[in-house]
């Protein structure tokens, strides 16, 4: 017998729905074509189409996610060092050499808060970039990963004029504790 595809070995009669099924199993209907199974078009896309890609959407959707989390480093180091290219800074680190930096930030070296990598707006422990001594220039040495609140204190201080700063005010602040 030569081969014959799918569909035109089984041709209905006639009137017939389906060879097995006189009707849709789950509707009824003999007026929407039969598909598979016993359903019809309709309960078919329902029934198995529909939740396939519903599912798939949500992978889809859940995937994404997990890729953004994952990358929050990256997308920190990037976003970090094109301000600064747009505000003249020298660079002289790569998008890597800060990505790998920023994983390995994980409390701000200052005052010890816990950086949170997922703010998607600035907040106090929000993990922001500091020049150590304020110079023009980005490099490996002389950059570290502030929380924006110390940031904020710091502001455009060197290390050293932080530190005596903090200790002219220290002694006139107890006085008014
Ligand atoms: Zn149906
Ligand atoms: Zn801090």
């Amino acid at each position: 017998m030569p081969f014959q595809k799918g569909h035109t070995l089984g041709k209905l009669k006639p009137g017939q729905w389906s060879k097995k099924y006189p009707c849709c199993q789950k509707c009824g209907t003999t007026e929407i074509p039969h598909v598979a199974n016993g359903l019809c078009k309709k309960c078919y896309y329902d029934g198995f189409i529909r939740p396939r890609q519903k599912e798939y959407n949500r992978r889809k959707k859940k995937y994404q996610h997990e890729r953004y989390i994952n990358n929050r480093h990256k997308h920190w180091a990037k976003s970090t060092l094109y301000k600064h290219k747009l505000r003249k800074f020298a660079i002289n680190i790569t998008i890597d050499e800060l990505e790998i930096l920023a994983k390995h930030t994980k409390i701000c070296p200052l005052c010890g808060k816990i950086l949170n990598w997922h703010n998607n707006s600035l907040k106090d422990d929000s993990p922001t970039l500091d020049r150590k001594n304020n110079e023009k220039i980005l490099t490996k040495d002389n950059i570290w990963i502030l929380c924006y609140k110390c940031n904020t204190i710091k502001n455009s201080l060197t290390l050293l004029e932080l530190k005596k700063w903090c200790e002219l005010i220290a002694p006139k602040i107890e006085q008014y504790l």
